[in-house]
């Protein structure tokens, strides 16, 4: 079963799965379950009676989100995290992957190097998102004690920032890709310039949703807490899925490859009384490439064909998509 199933990474595990797969997945959406009430959650569980779960459902959001829900953020991620896995636990499921993201770690660890599954909770995240941060990092901390006290197999992904069809293309809300895939396309067809928010300067690592559902997958069915690391640590269930650090690009490359992508000609803006967010926060995917293998390592779709394949969605689905 996949919680979240609606989503943008949701989505691309229904397309994923539509090519030919081991197992039957449920697709579960907020419509089938609300995740932060137990009862429902139990019940749903219990129709379902999944072998495993993908947990991906939470309230989600980009920079300017996070800033303005912090308690949203932190009350709905933590009820919808403590009824899935507890309700996983009561009735058996032997495994759970569980999503967090590399926005949760330490502010001071991402200005002093890279990022690595051991330093999650060595030092407060940024405080543009600690609501949201905080709420995740105890999901890894509820997963490790379901591990240590019940045995049970529950583990965590850390995904960079993910973008691809079937995203939340919220103008305010929705993450730097889907945000600006939308606000181009709309100054395109209104012949005005782009405004981008902040400086353009900060980096970041981007993932392709069907990359990352992909991966998703092979976590599901070859990553278990078992793989050298102290089990009482956050490191022994927790694999950060990234591009590598070298392929960190920054937001003014994004904005180009989306004008291209768009066909936009017009002046582009930078409001640089816009929040920046991190200045980076580069996320180091040794321990995934080591377990993944470097005889056939994963091919990543590179940026700029992910974001023409996003933008394709977009403009063929303007009516229906998230926005
Ligand atoms: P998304 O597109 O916003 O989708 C959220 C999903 O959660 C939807 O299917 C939604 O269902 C479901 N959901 C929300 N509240 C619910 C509730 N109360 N009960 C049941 N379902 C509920 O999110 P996403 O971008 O696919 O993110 C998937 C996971 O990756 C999340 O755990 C997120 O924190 C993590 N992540 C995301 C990013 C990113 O850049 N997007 C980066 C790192 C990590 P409805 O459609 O019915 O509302
Ligand atoms: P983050 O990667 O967790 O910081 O989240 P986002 O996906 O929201 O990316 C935020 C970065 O993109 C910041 O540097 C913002 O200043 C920049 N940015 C530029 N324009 C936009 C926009 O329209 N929406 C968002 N969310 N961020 C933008």
């Amino acid at each position: 079963m996949v919680t979240g199933g609606s989503g943008l990474v949701g989505s691309a595990l229904r397309h994923i799965s539509g090519l030919e797969l081991k197992h039957q997945y449920v697709f579960a959406s907020s419509r089938d379950c609300d995740l932060t009430d137990y009862d429902s959650t139990l019940r749903y569980l219990r129709e379902v009676a999944p072998g495993a779960v993908i947990h991906l459902a939470a309230a989600v959001g980009g920079l300017f989100k996070n800033m303005r829900r912090k308690a949203d953020m932190f009350e709905t991620n933590v009820r919808i995290n403590m009824n899935v896995l507890r309700a996983c636990h009561e009735l058996g499921v032997a495994k759970v992957v569980s999503c967090l993201s590399t926005c949760i770690f330490p502010d001071e660890k991402t200005k002093t190097g890279q990022i690595n599954e051991t330093m999650l909770h060595a030092g407060p995240p940024h405080a543009s998102n600690e609501g949201y941060a905080y709420a995740k990092r105890m999901l890894e901390v509820q997963s490790r004690c379901y591990r240590e006290q019940h045995g049970r197999n529950y583990v965590c992904v850390i995904p960079t920032n993910i973008y691809g069809p079937h995203d939340n293309f919220h103008l305010d809300d929705a993450h730097v890709i889907p945000a600006l895939i939308h606000k181009c396309y709309l100054a395109k067809q209104q012949g005005v310039p782009l405004v981008v928010a902040g400086s353009g300067a900060p980096l970041r690592q981007f993932i392709y949703s069907r990359d990352l559902a992909l991966l998703l997958i092979w976590t599901l069915e070859h990553y278990d807490a078992t793989n050298g690391d102290d089990p009482s640590t956050c490191a022994a269930g927790s694999l950060i899925l990234s591009v590598d650090p070298a392929d960190e690009i920054s937001i003014a490359q994004v904005v180009r490859h989306i004008a291209d992508a768009i066909g936009f000609d017009n002046d582009i803006v930078y409001d640089t009384a816009q929040a920046d967010g991190q200045p980076k926060k580069t996320a180091d995917n040794a321990k995934f490439k080591r377990l993944y293998g470097t005889e056939s390592p994963f091919a990543f779709t590179s940026i700029c064909r992910g974001i023409q394949e996003t933008v394709q969605w977009f403009v063929q689905n303007y009516q229906d998509a998230r926005k």
